[in-house]
């Protein structure tokens, strides 16, 4: 029996809504997976389908097995909860002697032959960064249903620079596919899963009626960022049906790159106009002090994903505020949030749930090593430990090389190491400038690290040869925790996706990082995306949130870097000013000292006559009611009592007079703003 107490109202709403198209429009830590739970619940426990009619479809495979873990705990746990490419994975193994009678098939488990192959035909250069990111546009194309005649413009449309110029791509891009194609049968890779599922379903009727008679009702997490190869997948499951069931939160739209849009979900109560729409502000995760800075970062969003106007109402006891604190450099900061964790832990937190989270991979080093200073246990997500890295223990391999040579110069000490180190690694792809292609980049980060971590070795320890500073280093690689143990997080912000923890330390926040250099180059939409990623680690964090950047990157270096645009406004407000609480208030008409809250957002104390206007203050009641209908949230969400009464005696003229007003900040000024000096204006 499922106990519909658990969820919040609005939160039963959509868990019980009618059968049918139903769209969770869920802010972070609003409870979605909790309420999609109980949705397959609510439908099995009416009849309207039962256990193993249902699909349920998540982001990763993680993900997946935490819902059927829930959904065993509900006692209904014959229903599928897969990732896209498992559960087509399953159906095409199920189908293909329909659709393809006995053709055999089997899983591309490499691509890199294909693409090289097909890089060296048309001429170009089959490095490994080149191939990568030629696997990477192929493999973006694929997932937008983007053919190689359609790629060139399409690469155009969407401001992607290609590794190389874009007919070369797309050239190579048809030699893969022609390539997978052999005498002795076809090779798939994840995308022909995809597409060869829903290519057995629109074709073959007769599949189409089995499938259809075995699924019947479906439901996708994370629906922001579904792509259009696997709309069309979930199109051709629904067929002529429209059992679906939908969450996500266009705020977090963080895998643009790989061909994720957000539209399917903010298009979806036009495609289904009868569908039930649910938005879930109440943050479950957060305490207010968090979520108010999240409100206030995602209230500058431009774009049509900001259009959204989802604001999160932070429901755990009130926190500490976030800090923001800016450092020299990077190994400072880097130090500085150790030792922190550590009186954390101290203090009675776990290190399994302390998280630190940047923007690239490539920044787990700093971090790997202050950790390690501190004897404190870690382990690196969504990306290997930095000695785990094959770039990096090759690079080691190339340096205990040149440590054997006997004519390394005699002053080769300290500091100097990193100059010999650099020479013997320049042949790897560590070239002076920044390479282009996100693949060589990452490669020429970590190898910038490495030579970085060497540098301050040496100056750590003058007196050390390169064989000396190798030694360090391969006794670090040893320290390193094995990746099972319960340690700090260290994750980039794309692999920090859905998770949560007690305290995160958001590091890095320079501009070029996040931003990262090349969004600001590509535009307005990458930036935005960016903006989205900060979006996502905040709302990370339950209680303790620590935002930090340094000035230099090297140890002592020049400090010439900027804090990120993300910030501004926000690290003025928190440092600088003290709360609008710290000064007294003062009745506007008397100047008496208010004492009550409700006096104190009026700004009048209660024995003094309103100066508003009746009629101004029923036409603002009025707004304010057709506001709360259109987004499907109670009044009071927009505007308490109040806060309306103080804006009818105050008449603000403009924005920033709003923002004098109690209960009105950013998030509200960008949310109504207009729209309500409208009503103002309008009125006198
Ligand atoms: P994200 O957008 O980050 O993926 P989410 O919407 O999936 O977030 P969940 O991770 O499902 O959010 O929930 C956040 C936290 O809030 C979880 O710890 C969950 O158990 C808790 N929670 C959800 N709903 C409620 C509720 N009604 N009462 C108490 N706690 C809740
Ligand atoms: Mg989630």
């Amino acid at each position: 029996m499922i106990d519909l107490n658990e969820l919040d109202e609005d939160q039963r709403r959509a868990a019980t809504a009618p059968r049918g198209p139903v769209c969770i429009l869920a802010g972070a830590g609003t409870g979605k997976t909790r309420t999609i739970t109980y949705r397959i619940a609510h439908l099995i426990d009416q009849g309207f389908v039962s256990q193993n009619r249902v699909l349920a479809v998540t982001f990763t495979n993680r993900a997946a097995a935490e819902m059927r873990h829930r959904l065993g705990l509900m006692g209904i746990g014959a229903v599928q909860a897969r990732t896209f490419h498992s559960a087509a994975l399953r159906q095409l193994k199920y189908f293909w002697p329909q659709i393809a009678g006995n053709l055999p098939w089997r899983m591309l488990d490499n691509k890199f032959p294909l693409v090289a192959r097909a890089a060296r035909t048309v001429g170009v250069e089959s490095n490994t960064e080149n191939l990568r990111d030629l696997l990477g546009e192929i493999e973006w194309a694929k997932a937008s249903l983007i053919t190689p005649q359609q790629y060139a413009e399409a690469v155009d449309k969407a401001h992607r620079t290609p590794p190389v110029p874009a007919e070369k791509v797309a050239e190579v891009y048809t030699l893969y596919e022609a390539g997978k194609n052999t005498d002795s049968g076809m090779m798939l890779d994840f995308n022909d899963l995809l597409l060869h599922t829903a290519g057995a379903l629109e074709n073959s009727p007769a599949v189409a009626e089995e499938f259809r008679e075995q699924y019947r009702s479906f439901v996708v997490d994370e629906y922001q960022d579904v792509t259009p190869l696997q709309q069309r997948v979930l199109q051709a499951w629904l067929g002529q049906r429209d059992d679906l069931t939908v969450v996500g939160d266009a705020n977090q739209t963080i895998y643009s790159f790989t061909g994720a849009t957000p539209n399917f979900l903010l298009d979806f109560s036009r495609t289904y106009p009868h569908a039930t729409v649910a938005r879930l502000q109440r943050d479950y995760r957060s305490t207010p002090e968090i979520t108010k800075l999240a409100n206030t970062v995602i209230g500058k969003a431009t774009g049509r994903v900001a259009g959204t106007r989802l604001e999160l109402i932070g429901m755990r006891p009130t926190g500490p505020e976030p800090t923001f604190t800016s450092y020299p450099d990077e190994p400072a900061e880097a130090r500085e949030i150790a030792k922190r964790i550590k009186t954390l832990m101290e203090q009675g937190t776990p290190a399994r749930e302390i998280a630190v989270l940047y923007r690239i991979n490539a920044q787990s080093a700093v971090f790997e090593q202050a950790l390690a200073d501190e004897g404190i246990v870690y382990q690196v997500r969504g990306g290997e430990g930095f000695f785990q890295r094959n770039e990096i223990k090759q690079a080691i391999t190339q340096l205990v090389r040149a440590a054997q040579r006997t004519d390394l110069p005699e002053e080769a000490i300290g500091p100097q190491v990193a100059v010999v180190a650099r020479a013997a690694l320049a042949p790897m792809g560590l070239t002076k400038e920044q390479p282009e292609g996100a693949e060589a980049r990452e490669r020429w980060q970590m190898l910038t690290a490495l030579i970085e971590l060497i540098e301050e070795l040496g100056t750590a320890t003058p007196d050390s040869t390169l064989q000396d500073i190798l030694g360090q280093l391969r006794q670090r690689a040893e320290a390193k925790a094995p990746p099972t143990v319960d340690g700090v997080t260290l994750a980039s912000l794309h692999a920090a996706k859905g998770l949560e923890w007690d305290a995160v330390f958001l590091a890095g926040l320079v501009e070029n990082t996040l931003p990262i250099s090349f969004a600001i180059k590509a535009g307005d939409e990458q930036v935005e995306e960016e903006r989205r990623l900060f979006y996502v680690g905040i709302t990370r964090a339950r209680e303790h949130l620590h935002c930090s950047w340094a000035l230099a990157r090297q140890e002592g270096g020049r400090q010439s870097r900027k804090r990120s645009r993300f910030l501004d406004g926000i690290v003025i407000e928190a440092a600088d000013v003290p709360p609008r609480s710290a000064r007294p208030k003062r009745c506007r008409s008397c100047g008496k000292t208010l004492t009550s809250p409700q006096e104190k957002v009026v700004g009048r104390c209660d024995d003094c006559p309103s100066t508003a206007d009746d009629a101004l203050f029923d036409r603002l009641r009025e707004w304010r009611l057709d506001i709360a209908k259109e987004m499907q949230v109670p009044a009071y969400i927009v505007f308490t009592d109040a806060t309306l009464m103080a804006v009818a005696e105050a008449r603000p003229q403009d924005e920033a007079e709003l923002l004098e007003i109690s209960g009105i900040g950013p998030v509200k000024v960008a949310n109504f703003g207009q729209s309500l000096l409208q009503v103002l204006r309008f009125e006198t």
